[in-house]
């Protein structure tokens, strides 16, 4: 079912871009945006005209639903651009699917289709002077919609307004990664917002992250809220074992999202000859594994890292080590493969990259 609308997109275009006074090699990841941005109200049950304008602070009435009750999603895309200066999407369609799954769980009007696509080429087009070739490199997008209504009432807001900005991104190395698994604090719950890109489920987060920090871990591996005994997500990213040379990821849920790099690491290791099941993992399965010396690797998977190697995890006080990343790990592999996609360095036999 083709769900779109008919207004034209309306554009204002900065006087002077401000791209030559950006240092591309001191960037912190963002807290730069582009010149423009896109944005589009809804009200009177209806999506209004779509608009990209110079990038600028909104005005919005304190009483606003989202500074309330947290009614807002959103999304997290990247452009890339090739040596020839060719700028790509990496499976929008997806990102497209899942804010708009998203908004139905957040009683949000869903999106039309033909808005979402027009509004980020458009953009991203407009922009593209902002993102540097180089692999690693990106525009970072940042599609969201928020309730805007002015009434504090406990309700779904009757107005909405859906932008995307854009802020240009860098490679850069973390460093490896601690992680406690958690066996108190939980991410989401059955039959929660676990599974939408919901803002709240971000807030809920620091404070158990920031615990985690405080004893030198940088993040949390979620666990079922339920018993805390099966491995859910890392941090903000989906996660994969690899046990001997299989690889083991949970079956999303609603409590698990389905990330886009998840499910295309998935592909990539069917297409490498790389085994990997999807099914529920326990945390003692890799607690054994990781005494017997089986557990070869875990990595988190996300559209920011692409794959982030954990080096080390706590449960239960006691810390496992694992073995150091080298060429060889299915993380580099992977993730070597993921990168050489979105840039155009790579056939893309599964057609996931959009040429804009
Ligand atoms: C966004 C997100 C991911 C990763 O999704 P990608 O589409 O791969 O970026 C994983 N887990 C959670 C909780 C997320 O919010």
């Amino acid at each position: 079912m083709s769900n779109t609308a008919n207004a034209k997109l309306q554009i204002e275009k900065v006087k002077e871009s401000r791209v030559s006074s950006i240092d591309f090699s001191d960037l912190a990841f963002g807290k730069t945006f582009t010149d423009h941005m896109f944005y589009c109200d809804y009200k009177n049950g209806a999506w209004q005209e779509p608009k990209i304008v110079p990038y600028q602070p909104m005005t919005i009435d304190p009483s606003a639903r989202v500074f309330h009750y947290g009614q807002a999603v959103f999304e997290g895309m990247k452009a890339y651009k090739d040596d020839n200066g060719k700028v790509f999407l990496f499976r929008p369609d997806q990102n497209f699917k899942r804010i708009n799954k998203s908004a139905a769980r957040l009683a949000i009007p869903e999106f039309p289709e033909n808005y979402f696509f027009e509004g980020l080429k458009t953009l991203v087009n407009m922009d593209k002077a902002w993102i540097q070739p180089g692999v690693g490199n990106s525009l970072y997008l940042r599609p969201f919609v928020i309730a805007i209504d002015s009434a504090i009432a406990a309700a779904p807001s009757e107005s909405y307004r859906f932008m995307i900005i854009c802020a240009p991104a860098k490679a850069y190395y973390k460093g490896t990664v601690r992680v406690l698994i958690a066996e108190k604090f939980s991410r989401s719950a059955s039959g929660g917002v676990g599974f939408a890109k919901a803002a709240g489920n971000y807030a809920a987060q620091f404070y158990p992250t920031k615990l985690a920090q405080d004893r030198g871990y940088q993040q949390v591996i979620w666990t079922d809220a339920d018993t805390h005994t099966y491995l859910e997500e890392a941090g903000t990213m989906n996660v994969f074992f690899r046990i001997n040379d299989t690889l083991i990821t949970a079956p999303i849920s609603d409590r698990i999202l389905d990330g886009v790099t998840r499910k295309s690491l998935i592909q990539l290791a069917a297409d490498n000859d790389i085994p990997c099941e999807v099914r529920p993992i326990k945390v003692s399965e890799i607690v054994e594994a990781s005494k017997d010396g089986s557990l070869k690797e875990i990595f988190g998977a996300g559209t920011a890292a692409v794959i982030s190697p954990i080096s080390a995890f706590e449960f239960q006080e006691q810390v496992y080590e694992l073995p150091e990343v080298n060429e060889h790990s299915y993380s580099s592999r992977l993730k070597s493969k993921m990168l050489n996609i979105q840039h155009n360095l790579a056939e893309d036999k599964n057609g996931w990259r959009m040429e804009i």
